[in-house]
This record gives structure tokens, sequence and C-alpha cells, in this order.
């Protein structure tokens, strides 16, 4: 499919091709997917909504609710207020959730409709039932990408349902864990980890048990899981917030911090040996707690697998791409193995992620390709001039794997369409390193069993 890719780049200013991010919405709607009975709602047409909806279903693999205002001609001139009002009337009464989380589109964010507005005035003409709640986030997608997209979302839900008021003396003692833009897996292993250190926590967002639901034969709209309003109400009485990942974490730690006056670390999203000891280490110094054996033994294991494999990892040259934050931490992880990235990308703008992968990566290899708002074909002609020996990112690059010859390729990030156990599998914490380095070893151990002479067929490692 991509053979006719050439080796000559050329410079492109005004066109992206496979593009290595999506639209913000999809972010906006998979934060509000992550807060306990809410019905995320685009504003904007149909197919925008439809679009959002099954990139999610076919990542997660599980039915994904939103609702739209459903523009037309009419709300595409006269605006979207009157569309916005009766969708929510409806959706109240039909779906009956017990909070809204609206989302612009490129269409609402081009005709200005000025959504704080809107709901004030349902509020205040009665129109939204009691103890029913409201929150919006602006999601252009002319700027930005699902990452930033899901960043203002869970920065909406701090500002709209974050209180803390005068003269109330209540402490919950309680760490905010803002885990980013991650998988469902992922957040229920992080909140593992945390339950392990006996730290008292709100995780905002939190997907699991809404993404990754059993089967109970029981269609359930609003699943048990996600961040309840009453818990992201009180984020404000908490001790502290431990933020992961900056793309996707950073403004809604600073929201916090700004609007309660909540300490707040920033770290990387906790992928690797590094990146997991600074999340166990954060939650250890912020919640005043003690490193449970478990961890420590678990973190033993992590070592352990890397120094029996060491020898296969060391000096592969590694491409790969995806969003900012997974990016960051991922490159961090396998510059920690032995590995060389040579060609690092994510699809989303921002200066901060060539400063952060360069500082990671130069000791090593000073030459790699580090770009941001970059995408998929520019990573591929760069691979066609310097082959590598590993690909990583999500389920576009088999693609190029194929293309190249079948280069080992680990799916990683998101979205992850044309596989199935990602979901329950995490990326995150030692485990989630573990499960990481596994794919990485049988992707070189399949290519030399598929491609050596008979003689070089080893049995055992
Ligand atoms: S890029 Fe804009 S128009 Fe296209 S799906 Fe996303 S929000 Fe809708």
């Amino acid at each position: 499919m991509l053979d006719g890719t050439t080796a000559e780049i050329r410079e492109r200013k005004a066109l992206r091709i496979n593009p290595a991010k999506t639209c913000q919405p999809v972010g906006a709607m998979y934060a509000a997917l992550g807060i306990h009975g809410c019905m995320p709602h685009s504003h904007g047409s149909q197919g925008c909504c439809a679009y959002h909806r099954s990139h999610l279903t076919r990542h997660f693999k599980e039915p994904v609710i939103a609702t739209t205002s459903s523009f037309t001609e009419g709300a595409s001139v006269f605006g979207g207020m009157s569309n916005l009002t009766t969708a929510m009337n409806n959706i109240f009464k039909i779906y009956d959730p017990k909070i809204i989380a609206v989302h612009t589109t490129c269409l609402s964010e081009v005709i200005g409709d000025d959504i704080p507005m809107i709901i004030k005035k349902n509020i205040a003409d009665g129109k939204i039932p009691e103890g029913k709640y409201v929150i919006h986030a602006n999601t252009p997608s002319f700027t930005g990408s699902h990452v930033t997209g899901f960043s203002s979302m869970v920065t909406g839900a701090i500002k709209y349902l974050a209180k803390k008021e005068e003269g109330v003396e209540k402490k919950t003692g309680k760490i905010n864990i803002l885990p980013g833009y991650v998988d469902a897996s992922d957040m229920r292993e992080l909140k593992r980890l945390a339950g392990e250190l006996k730290v008292p926590f709100t995780m905002l967002p939190d997907t699991s048990d809404v993404l990754d639901s059993p089967q109970t034969g029981v269609y359930k709209m609003y699943p048990k899981g996600g961040t309840t309003i009453e818990e992201i109400q009180d984020m404000g009485y908490g001790k502290a917030t431990l933020a992961c990942g900056e793309f996707a974490s950073k403004a809604p730690a600073i929201e916090l911090s700004r609007s309660y006056d909540l300490p707040f670390e920033l770290n990387r999203l906790p992928i690797g040996l590094k990146n997991t000891d600074k999340f166990v280490d954060s939650l250890r110094r912020l919640g005043g707690v003690e490193v449970p054996y478990s961890l420590t033994a678990e973190r033993g294991r992590l070592l352990d697998f890397i120094s029996d494999m060491a020898q296969y990892f060391s000096g592969k040259k590694v491409a790969l791409y995806g969003d900012p934050d997974h990016v960051i931490a991922l490159t961090e992880f396998l510059v920690e193995i032995g590995m060389i990235p040579t060609v690092v990308i994510t699809g989303t703008p921002g200066k901060r992620f060539v400063q952060e992968v360069k500082s990671i990566v130069d000791p090593i290899n000073p030459e790699a390709h580090i770009e941001a708002y970059s995408d998929i074909h520019k990573l591929h002609q760069i691979i066609k001039n310097k082959p590598v020996d590993l690909l990583m990112g999500n389920s576009y690059g088999k693609y190029v794997a194929r293309a190249e010859g079948n280069i080992p390729f680990v799916r990683f990030g998101w979205p992850i369409m044309d596989r199935c156990g990602h979901r329950f599998f995490p990326s995150v914490g030692y485990r989630g390193a573990m499960y990481l380095l596994d794919k990485i070893i049988d992707q070189f151990f399949d290519k030399d069993d598929r491609e050596n002479p008979e003689e070089l067929v080893e049995l055992v490692l």
C-alpha cells in the first residue's frame, strides 16, 4: 500500500500525509467518558460525532455513547444555540445522564457559538433539571490534537465542578491523580499502584470500568466506572496533585493549583523503569507513605527482565511516533534498555516535545530526527534513508513496516484498531513495562525465526 513512498524528502508546509494525531473532540469525548454518568455531547454536525465515536469504538472494542447537536444548513448560518438547547432538553429527558459534557467542533467554532452563555441561559430558564450538570470545552480541530482536546475537557470539568467554599474547613487528604491520555487499562494499573501504596486519591478522568467493562449480558448506558461528580467537586479540598504527562495534564494541574492553591508535581507518563519510579516516589512523598515490598518486588522483576535480555535490546535502532506524552516517556524507556531512537515524531504541535526528546536522546544519538507536528509519511521517508530495527506506534504504522520488508513492529499508543488485547494490558507501571519488553523481544525473535537459515534457528535463547 505504501510501496510508492519515495526516499526523497521535500519540504511541505500546508500538507500532512498520515498525520500522527486526530482531532480535538475525540480527546474531549474520551475524557468525558471518564466521568461517571456523563453523556459526551458533540456540538456540531452528525458526521463529526459519528467519526469520533467510531474511532474510540475501534480502539476499545466497546460501545461509545455520545450525542450531537445535529447541525444542518440552518444552524450553520444562524448559530447552534437552538440546536444545543433542544439537545440538552432531549438528552436529560431520554437518556437521563447525571451530567452532559459539551465539546465544540470545527463548525461550531467557526460560527463562534458562545457555549458558556448558552449553558447559563438554560440554567436561568430552568431547563437544566435540578441536581444535573452541564460542562463544556472548546475543541476546534484546526488547532491542537486529540491530546489537547482531552486536556481541555479535564480542565473544563475542574473549572465547572470543583469547589472550595469560603470558610469551609474541609480536607479530604486525597491526592488528585491526573493520569493523562492513557488507556482504561493504564488507568486501572495506576489505581492499583496507588492502592498498593495505600494513598487516598481521586483520579480524573477514569475510564476503567467504562471502556473495559466486563461482559455481563446486560447493557448499561452508564457503567459503574468513571470519576463521580462528588469526587470532582472535592478535588479542591485535596492535598496535592500528581499530573502525568505535560501535554495532557499540565493545564488541569495548573487550574487546580491556581484556583485551590494546591501544590502539584508534573511527571512524564509512568512508562518504563525510571518514569514509574518517579510516579511511585511522587505518590510516596505527597501521600507520606512507605513503598511496600510488593512494589519493590515488582520493580525487581522488571529489572531482572531487562538485565536478562539486555544483549537483544542493546544498540537496536528504533523509530517511534504517536502522542507526545507517550512518545517522550517511551523514548526514555527505550534509551534505558540500551536501544537507539533514530526517528521520534508526534503529530501534536509543541516545541516542548522536541526539547524533551532531545534532552533524552542527544547523549546517545545527537543525529536523531525529532519533530513535532509531523506525520507518518515523513517518518517513512526518513526510515527509507536510514533503516531501523524496530518501529513503534499506532496501527497506521503497519503499512510502513510492510512496505519496508516487514520491519519488526510493536503496536503502542493510540489508536490500535487492528488488534484486541492492548485494551486489557497496561503500558504504564512496572507491569506495563514488562508487557512492552515482551512485545519488543518477541518481534525480534520472530523475525530471526522467520528469516534465519535453518541451522541458525535456535530452540533455546
Ligand atoms: S476535524 Fe473538525 S470537521 Fe473534521 S471530524 Fe474533527 S471536528 Fe469534525
